[in-house]
């Protein structure tokens, strides 16, 4: 060959959207497809862009493939570089064709590195050689790069995971997945937007229930809107005093996942104490009955798919209606920082409902969520105040129970909230200023 390499460009037409935003079938062709030509892979990095998309590169000892796709147009763009005589890279086109159903393809090879255009440069070698530490290569082994981002206009958070898909279904609903990730454990998202990871899911489900439960020292009954993963509940049935714990969660295939994958939350599905209602909260809060439970907690997910209704004036008011006198309402209401707009909003419309001095706002650190800071309402029906708990009672059940985010100390500091946090509860929807919103400005 009278040049370096070849470099096949390559465009695939009508390809399954489907795979085309699949990271897992994709990273594991691109490699196939290397091997399958001869090529020695030597690593390989996948990113999944949330809501689709991928991008990715196998390197391999003879170069390297490459592939960017657009799942929405079934299309994508790959990127065939090899050097050598040993690797035929037209073997990985046709592999790849068949991998990602394309209807047909286009490519374009060219000769990279023309011999009789390059001068070899006499130099020594030895001064070149990287004598820098590596980890010892294993035989046969290929360090893979696999992430899951969830990205946002101006925010993104990308997991390693292992590439391995652990589930995925699509229900009537949403995609619900779990990725097998190094830092965090097993993710779940709904959608392709992240629910709870078992390494940081405590911090959500120990404070979306203690705070509410100490604060209402006489409770009985609790109903759970959401909360499909089971870690709310879980939390919950810790509490003997409660006669019912009642979960309404619309997707069985989220407790499905949680039963298989994310067995720390999912432990309580199997409590004789829980009501496990598949159905749509929304339906069932209308056909409640007055007055019926002293603490809903209502754990969605973002306003979006089935949970859009879960953050309506509508929906507030039958909750209202259903709690006891000395009811609580807790939400959990997105993050201050990543979204303002929703934010002021579902206060102002918690203010209208529960009166402007019952309504709460309290803050957690939760690392998979967007920009790390989460909100919780907290609204009384009656006198109930989120300050007015028994310390030494919340002290001693912190350690009884091993919690590992909840203390007496945690429940009064998440109420100390920062100027911005005041300002944005005090805004009217619309008045959002910029300043504090790390969404895209207008
Ligand atoms: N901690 C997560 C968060 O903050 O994003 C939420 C966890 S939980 C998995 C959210 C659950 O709400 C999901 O399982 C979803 O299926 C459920 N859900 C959404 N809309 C619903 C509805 N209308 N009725 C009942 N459950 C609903």
């Amino acid at each position: 060959m009278n040049a370096l390499g070849r470099h096949i460009l390559v465009e695939f037409y009508n390809c399954s959207p489907e795979l085309m935003n699949d990271v897992v079938h994709i990273e594991n062709s691109m490699v196939a497809a290397a091997e399958t030509a001869g090529a020695t892979v030597i690593n390989s990095t996948f990113h999944h862009f949330s809501p689709y998309g991928v991008s990715g590169v196998v390197v391999i000892q003879e170069s390297h493939l490459a592939i960017h796709t657009w799942p929405e147009y079934g299309y994508a763009a790959v990127d065939l570089f090899t050097c050598g005589d040993s690797v035929d890279p037209w073997v990985s086109y046709n592999y790849l064709k068949d991998a990602f159903k394309a209807s047909h393809g286009s490519a374009m090879e060219c000769r990279r590195g023309q011999l009789d255009l390059l001068k070899r440069m006499d130099f020594n070698l030895e001064s070149l050689r990287d004598v820098s530490a590596k980890p010892e290569e294993k035989i046969g082994t290929i360090t893979r790069d696999v992430w899951f981002t969830e990205r946002d206009e101006n925010i993104a958070l990308s997991l390693k995971h292992s590439g391995n898909q652990l589930y995925k279904k699509d229900s009537p609903y949403q995609r619900v997945e779990i990725f097998e990730t190094f830092a965090y454990g097993n993710l779940l998202t709904l959608d392709g937007m992240v629910m709870c990871t078992q390494k940081d899911e405590y911090v959500y489900h120990e404070m979306i229930t203690h705070v509410p439960m100490f604060s209402h020292p006489k409770a009985k009954r609790a109903l759970v809107i959401g909360g499909g993963d089971g870690g709310t509940v879980r939390e919950l049935l810790r509490y003997g005093q409660l006669e019912e714990v009642t979960l309404v969660e619309i997707d069985e295939l989220v407790i499905e996942a949680c039963k298989l994958h994310l067995p720390e939350t999912a432990v309580a599905f199997d409590n004789p104490r829980l009501n496990l209602l598949v159905e749509d909260g929304i339906k069932y809060i209308k056909e409640c009955e007055n007055e019926r439970y002293d603490l809903i907690i209502v754990d969605s997910a973002d306003p979006v798919g089935p949970g859009e209704g879960l953050f309506t004036a509508e929906f507030y008011h039958e909750v209202y209606r259903c709690l006891t006198k000395d009811g609580i309402m807790i939400t959990q209401s997105e993050s201050p920082r990543f979204n303002s707009g929703v934010f002021v909003e579902i206060y102002d419309t918690y203010k209208q409902i529960f009166g402007k001095e019952k309504v709460h706002c309290y803050l957690a650190a939760i690392p998979t969520y967007p920009t790390g800071t989460w909100s919780f309402s907290y609204c009384s029906k009656g006198d109930a105040h989120p300050l007015q708990f028994d310390v030494n009672a919340a002290a001693a059940f912190s350690v009884e129970q091993g919690l590992k985010y909840y203390n007496e100390d945690i429940h009064k500091a998440a109420f100390a909230l920062p100027n911005f946090v005041k300002e944005l509860l005090n805004a009217k929807p619309g008045q959002v200023t910029n300043e504090y919103s790390a969404e895209p400005t207008a």
